[in-house]
């Protein structure tokens, strides 16, 4: 029974999520939180960061050529981001669901950014957008100690397995 848990937590993903400056500005830390955590998502690494101008650039290199490059890379560096990792089946992809579309003006209601934003430059949060930017970005913002992996008791009640 013990195997197939260990095979089934070895099949967790996880993703890297960033409440932005203007999230932990406007008081969203717990409410944003508490989305992933309620859904059953697991926290397994988080600190709260200023990065440097060169490091949000790091973060958002495959922008580099974007006309807001520059302005965003000012703005992630303009204050606290709170930096998470998240660990679960299927959180890159769902988090990205959690999370909603880019311009808040197109994020379905019941997301974070649909429920809490309005504008594209100030939509409080980032998520990894696939498998290869979500391991990318984890090693970027945290070093191996800083991820911790633990099992939970309401894991079984998640998942289902004993
Ligand atoms: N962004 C912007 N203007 C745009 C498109 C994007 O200011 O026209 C910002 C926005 O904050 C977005 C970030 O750049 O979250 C990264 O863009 P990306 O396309 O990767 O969107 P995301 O993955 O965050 O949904
Ligand atoms: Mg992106």
């Amino acid at each position: 029974m013990l195997q197939e848990k260990e095979a089934h937590a070895a099949e967790f993903e996880r993703t890297f999520i960033a409440i932005k400056p203007d999230g932990v500005q406007r008081g969203l830390i717990a409410e944003i939180i508490s989305r992933f955590e309620r859904k059953g998502y697991k926290l397994v690494a988080i600190k709260l960061v200023i990065p440097t101008n060169d490091f949000a650039q790091k973060h958002y290199h495959d922008l580099k050529e974007r006309p807001f490059f520059s302005g965003l890379c000012d703005f992630l560096s303009s204050g606290p981001v709170l930096a998470m990792v998240w660990e679960g089946e299927g959180v890159i992809k769902y988090g990205r669901k959690l999370i909603g579309a880019t311009d808040p003006q197109k994020s379905e209601p019941g997301t974070i950014r649909g429920d809490l934003a309005v504008v594209v430059g100030r939509n409080i949060i980032h998520g990894s957008d696939g498998p290869e930017t979500a391991e990318e970005e984890i090693s970027l913002w945290f070093s191996p100690n800083e991820l911790i992996s633990y099992s939970s008791n309401a894991e079984k009640w998640i998942y289902g397995v004993n």
